[in-house]
């Protein structure tokens, strides 16, 4: 089935044509800066070089209009008519509680989404015009919502809920959802098919290590706990983000410091991290240069990362209750940075994880860097979103036609 995946932004649109008979990506492509004169539309077709054209593209209806139209080209095109395209997959960002899977939208389910804007007020809203422009352009295809929350739904009570008083739950939905679901069962899904395991059968924490930062317990391939929460600060520190800080010391920079929640907000989200700890930058290749160059807060900088990662796959290797197959590791910096991947399993021994140095030299590829004997595996497993929302996309579509 040919599948139209697209991850609309508030000012750009991400797509690919994918073929899911196949797992083939036929074309894809980026258009930046939406809304200005000198917007860029990016484009490559499988096995041909990448074009790169500048023109205005002011909304996410002439957007997806140009791609549709690239589509169908005589030269640069994959497709004779648009017709051959079964369904279009979109990724969003938030279904909040009534959302539990991916779903054919609706009315109904794009009123949930856009109920859910609260909870992702950069994110929903863009996501939403990618659907709106499809539907004004295509009017006769299918139209799949993914959720990046979705694949949390799973998680157990016990594991979602905050110990807060219980009404703020109730009244105000307080509680945790998790992110980067797709890439979470995306590679789960992989790992097991590479171990050649029933996913049913299959238990892993998965590290998705990129600027946003996630890890998550997944059992028979469904989400028992993960470390984002309400909001995507939580956790493990990331490129700009906190990760865990006891909320005491957030209320002493308010009530001591008269800082403003805004303020504070900036300083978790924006100021933290990588690069508040060390001083220099987000970006892990560059922390990882000052270290060995002898800067000693970047150095601590990767000390903290790792300390927080190592402990969360022990803490939620306990949600996997009898049994832990693998550990893997995902997104930038999970399937390039071998050092990183040392520091974090040096110390795990004793849960049964024994990497192989030489074979974790690997960079962007799928592979299995932990020694024969090694009870529990180490995979590195490159994410791909956009086939995990085709394959959902096709599996919906398929399902709603029987
Ligand atoms: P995003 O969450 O924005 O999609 P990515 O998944 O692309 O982010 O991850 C970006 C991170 O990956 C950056 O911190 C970058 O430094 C890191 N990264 C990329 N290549 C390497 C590498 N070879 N070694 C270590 N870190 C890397």
């Amino acid at each position: 089935m040919k599948i139209l995946v697209l991850n609309s932004g508030s000012s750009s649109i991400k797509f690919q044509l994918m073929d899911t008979a196949d797992r083939k990506v036929l074309c894809k492509g980026l258009i930046e800066r939406i809304g200005l004169a000198d917007a860029i539309f990016n484009y490559e077709k499988a096995g041909c070089p990448k074009t790169r054209e500048v023109r205005p593209i002011l909304d996410h209806t002439t957007g997806i209009k140009l791609i549709l139209d690239a589509l169908v080209h005589p030269e640069c095109g994959v497709l004779a008519s648009l017709d051959e395209i079964a369904a279009a997959g979109h990724r969003i960002v938030h279904g909040g509680e009534r959302i539990k899977q991916s779903v054919l939208l609706c009315d109904e389910t794009l009123r949930l989404i856009d109920e859910c804007t609260p909870l992702a007020p950069l994110h929903n809203p863009a996501n939403l015009m990618g659907v709106h422009a499809m539907q004004a352009l295509l009017p006769t295809i299918p139209n799949v919502g993914v959720f990046d929350t979705a694949f949390h739904a799973t998680m157990p009570r016990y594991a979602y809920m905050y110990a807060l008083e219980y009404s703020y739950y109730e009244k105000h939905g307080i509680r945790r959802f998790g992110f980067h679901g797709t890439s979470h069962q995306y590679v789960a899904m992989r790992g097991a098919e590479i171990l050649g395991k029933p996913p049913a059968e299959f238990n892993c924490v998965t590290c998705h290590l990129g600027n946003g930062v996630s890890l998550t317990a997944v059992k028979g391939g469904r989400s028992m706990d993960t470390t984002l929460g309400f909001g995507t600060v939580c956790g493990v520190p990331m490129g700009t983000r906190s990760g865990d800080v006891d909320p005491a010391a957030l209320m002493h920079l308010i009530d001591e410091l008269g800082m403003t929640s805004r303020q504070v907000c900036d300083l978790i989200y924006k100021g933290s991290g990588l690069k508040g700890i060390s001083g220099l930058t987000n970006d892990m290749r560059d922390i990882e240069q000052a270290a060995a160059a002898g800067h000693e807060r970047a150095e601590l900088a990767l000390e903290i990362f790792a300390h927080a990662a190592r402990k969360y796959i022990a803490a939620l290797a306990t949600s996997l209750e009898d049994r832990v197959d693998a550990v893997i590791f995902t997104a930038g910096i999970g399937e390039n940075g071998a050092e990183i991947r040392e520091r974090i399993c040096k110390g795990l021994g004793f849960m049964g994880v024994h990497l192989d140095p030489a074979r974790n030299t690997v960079r962007g590829k799928e592979a299995i860097v932990s020694t024969d004997d090694s009870p529990v595996k180490v995979m590195v497993v490159p994410t791909n979103e956009e086939l995990m929302i085709a394959l959902d996309t096709e599996a919906i579509v398929k399902a709603s036609r029987a």
